[in-house]
């Protein structure tokens, strides 16, 4: 049997007023997962534990069948995994962006961009590399990353309870209380500090400036953790699989619980990607591994635009791209397989952020005739109809684990193979 998890991230939604009322999914064209989901069993899934941020650093643990209350430590460690950086037993690991800031004139502190701009990972490696010259210690080392995107690793105790927050999520918006907590620690105020009149100093960001393009004028810190104690799914469930996605974090996930992470070149997170380089990578993962994961950013991505018309096409674009030759090579081979089609947590439009309510999905098994699935859905993969028909078939599961381990495992009555 091979495994297959298809993940439009955010595809979930309310009714939308521009679409008539209705959800992108419910006015997506999307024939293949249609087809799938009317003879495959329908379950709604707490993917976010609650009490828990409706990341998806947390929701894709969910889905790979980690518990986020054992497993998640922060997001930063599972970036670190990403960048091949090993943090040692003990260390902390904090996301660090170089951002662009504005000092008021009462001294108060502007976010102004989590990203410095968007600025060229060349640019940022030199600007890391000079602060590491400069505030690096036995204590902290920076580590440089891609764009604005980068890591810090702290050996030895630990700053007392910090409560940091993702810059992006504070555009435009007053920042001070929580810079004001780095001051609090002597080395973290250092840091800052230095970095700060390293940063400005540096001819990139003059030459930025001089342009009219953001200035990296700071360092963020951020989404800290330990490395996480993850067993792997080949422990957990005997399985070996590999994971296909653009987004760092998601490939952080993959080399946690121990699956191959293929680089897909052209994959780009949007609506732009290279759909078929991700499903060949896919198809060949699955040609001597078990399991294959192939997440999908684009109607995140458009989620968070609020764009109504892109997250359709997202959707659209996953069913055609991905979902379709996915199908169309395995019923080929011949092999019989189970495939998930999910999101890992609701984007909606009308919020532009994420949520935490339990996610539809449906899980197809290619071996079943139409007597042998239990309780087909009957019907179109849409929230509205997989929340009804998942409570009519009491497939309402309390945890990613639960799912994960119904997906892996034989049917009630069936026997292992
Ligand atoms: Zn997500």
């Amino acid at each position: 049997m091979k495994y297959i998890l298809l993940i439009g991230d955010g595809m979930g939604d309310t009714p939308v007023p521009e679409l008539g009322n209705k959800t992108p999914l419910e006015v997506a064209n999307k024939p293949c997962i249609d087809r799938l989901c009317a003879v495959a069993e329908p379950m709604l899934v707490r993917t976010v534990p609650e009490g828990y941020p409706p990341g998806s650093d947390v929701a894709n643990l969910s889905l790979l069948g980690y518990e986020p209350e054992t497993y998640y430590t922060g997001r930063a460690p599972l970036e670190a995994a990403s960048m091949g950086i090993e943090i040692p037993a003990g260390a902390l690991a904090f996301r660090c962006n170089l951002v662009t800031v504005r000092s008021e004139e009462d001294g108060r502190l502007t976010m102004l961009d989590h990203s410095a701009g968007h600025i060229t990972t060349p640019e940022a490696t030199e600007l890391i590399q000079a602060v590491q010259a400069a505030c690096g210690t036995a204590r902290l080392r920076l580590y440089p990353g891609v764009s604005y995107r980068h890591l810090l690793i702290h050996q030895g105790e630990a700053p007392v309870s910090l409560n940091t927050v993702p810059p992006h999520d504070y555009l435009s918006q007053d920042v001070t209380a929580f810079y004001e907590q780095y001051l609090a620690v002597d080395y973290l105020a250092e840091l800052m500090q230095t970095s700060a009149q390293v940063l400005a100093e540096h001819p990139i960001n003059q030459q930025r400036a001089a342009e009219g393009k953001g200035e990296a004028n700071s360092l963020w810190i951020w989404g800290e953790g330990r490395k996480p104690a993850m067993n792997t799914l080949l422990e957990r469930h005997g399985i070996t699989g590999s994971l296909i996605s653009a987004v760092d974090l998601l490939k952080g996930l993959g080399v946690c619980s121990g699956l191959e992470v293929p680089e897909v070149e052209g994959a780009t997170g949007w609506l732009d990607t290279n759909y078929q380089g991700k499903v060949d990578a896919a198809l060949d993962a699955l040609k001597q591994q078990d399991f294959a994961v192939v997440h999908i950013e684009a109607p995140d991505e458009a989620g968070h635009q609020g764009s109504a018309t892109d997250k359709v096409r997202a959707i659209e674009d996953f069913d055609s791209k991905v979902v379709a030759p996915v199908v169309a090579a395995m019923d080929r081979r011949g092999e019989p397989y189970r495939l998930v089609v999910t999101m890992d947590h609701y984007t909606p439009i009308a919020r532009r952020t994420h949520e935490d309510w339990p996610v539809p999905m449906f899980l197809y098994d290619s071996s079943d005739d139409s007597s042998g699935v239990q309780q087909p859905s009957g019907v179109t993969y849409t929230e509205a109809n997989i929340i009804a028909a998942a409570e009519q078939a009491r497939r309402c599961l309390e945890s990613g684990a639960a799912f994960f381990t119904r997906f892996v495992s034989p049917k009630d009555g069936e026997k292992h193979g």
